[in-house]
């Protein structure tokens, strides 16, 4: 059985990234009808947000990716919460001692101090950054004495010497490591928390993992962690390394630059299966040019082998473009559900059927549903007045309006009238549209004044020539 997870740190608002990850450790175990869980790794206590894991829920839930296993999901392997592994026996720690007796991992006292010199002087040196050991050379005797003295320790493990350290990557192919460029990696902290290497390593082994699909900022772990999974003797599950989303500049997309976040997505108004979509054709391009596709198709179809070796762009006019698609297929029942939380016009005055109609009529030209408001406004609100040049026009459109039969006389009257003044058909129909939405660019503006009512648009009309 597959199983791939998403083991996210919850550090605050939800990344569009990681959510495109997601949807590919989702794909992967679907298409092979195996499982996917999410996992909290809270063991860095600095860096967890108030709010966090709810926010990753909420994203989860929108974009109705449901793991079949995690905290609020359930299932046979919990804890999915490292905090809370830590306290219900902290399996860790028993781990990190166990390669302590075996003599691969060590006691590490070193302050952070002595540990900052160390880094500062090595880059000084054009070293790479590594620790020196000076604790592996610490005698029993030393050692005891240090304890006796209840000096803090980290345990870090011994990473061997002269060795390549290599392993199959299902995306990026043969990947191999210098054991000697690999830092002796901190795995226990002083307050018994594992570090992330320990922890994905310990928990990957509990959950049965059978897939560690993950972001390329994960790559120099890898060796570490393939080392820690041969010391315990457990089997080495699969690995397989993503590239991370690029915006239009090609620069990477990135939490900290305040790229998109679920949240602003959501509230911008796009549609889950848009979202899904567009990651979805990000993480697996196919060959047929098919872009809009549900998610069966998504998952019948997934192979890891066409997820990019290098960062996709995140084109946001695609996106836009995708969404608006998304929108259109909407019931105009669906529709106007889904606008109620971005309106801030008042409709109260308005039936529901008036609603229907003006949705009906900008459903088409809807990439968002936050432009719902600035869209629908003027079926609602009275455009600002302003007196018009072009007095004789306006009073023979409000003829033509009062005399409305049917769309097509409508517009032939329109045309008439410009032959009359000798004007461009579209200029008049520029002027009707200016006095009547107070835009520029609206749907087609005979069923939009058939939407309001031959009294209110004569009332718009007039009120431009003073009466
Ligand atoms: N906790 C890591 C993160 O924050 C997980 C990396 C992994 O998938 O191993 O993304």
């Amino acid at each position: 059985m597959i199983r791939t997870r998403f083991a996210p740190s919850p550090t605050g608002f939800v990344h569009v990234g990681s959510i495109y990850q997601t949807v590919i450790y989702y794909g992967f175990a679907k298409k092979n009808n195996g499982k996917f869980i999410l996992r909290l790794e809270d063991t860095d206590k600095k860096r967890y947000k108030e709010g966090a894991e709810e926010a990753l829920y909420r994203a989860l839930e929108w974009i109705k990716i449901i793991p079949d296993e995690g905290p609020i999901y359930g299932g046979d392997y919990g804890p999915y919460v490292q905090s809370e592994v830590v306290k219900n026996g902290n399996r860790y720690k028993k781990y990190a001692y166990e390669l302590l007796d075996k003599g691969i991992a060590y006691r590490c006292f070193c302050s952070s101090e002595r540990l900052e010199k160390m880094r500062e002087d090595q880059l000084k040196n054009k070293q790479q950054p590594k620790y020196d050991r000076t604790c592996l050379r610490l005698t029993e005797e030393e050692i005891q004495k240090k304890l006796d003295n209840n000096e803090k320790f980290v345990i870090r493990m011994k990473i061997p010497d002269n060795e390549y350290i290599e392993f199959e990557d299902l995306i990026l192919g043969k990947i191999s490591f210098y054991s000697n460029q690999i830092d002796d990696q901190v795995i226990l902290k002083s307050d018994e928390y594992p570090t992330y290497h320990l922890g994905v390593v310990v928990d990957d082994h509990y959950m049965n993992i059978t897939h560690v699909i993950r972001g390329p900022e994960w790559l120099p772990s890898t060796p570490k962690h393939v080392l820690l999974f041969k010391f315990f003797g457990w089997e080495i599950p699969k690995f397989a390394h993503t590239q991370l989303l690029r915006n239009e500049n090609r620069s990477k997309m990135s939490k900290r630059k305040g790229d998109f976040s679920m949240e602003d997505l959501i509230a911008l108004g796009y549609l889950p299966d848009a979202i899904f979509n567009f990651l979805a054709l990000l993480a697996n391009p196919n060959d047929k040019n098919i872009e809009i596709f549900d998610r069966e198709y998504y998952i019948n179809n997934f192979d890891l082998k066409k997820v990019p070796k290098t960062g996709p762009i995140f084109d946001t006019k695609k996106l836009l473009w995708m969404n608006g698609v998304y929108i259109r297929k909407l019931s105009i029942e669906e529709l106007k559900n889904m606008i109620k939380p971005f309106i801030s016009i008042d409709m109260s005055k308005k039936s529901d059927e008036y609603l229907e109609k003006s949705l009906q009529l900008i459903q088409e030209r809807l990439k968002i549903l936050s432009e719902a408001d600035e869209l629908l406004k003027f079926f609602f609100v009275r455009p600002e007045v302003k007196i018009t040049e072009r007095k004789d026009v306006v009073k023979d459109l409000i003829n033509i309006v009062n005399e409305y039969a049917n769309d097509d006389i409508m517009e032939q009257d329109i045309r008439k009238l410009a032959e009359k003044y000798g004007m461009k058909a579209g200029d008049v129909f520029m002027i009707l549209r200016d006095i009547i939405t107070g835009q520029s660019a609206t749907p087609p503006i005979i069923p939009v004044i058939k939407v309001l009512g031959k009294e209110e648009s004569i009332e718009r009309l007039k009120v431009t020539i003073g009466e």
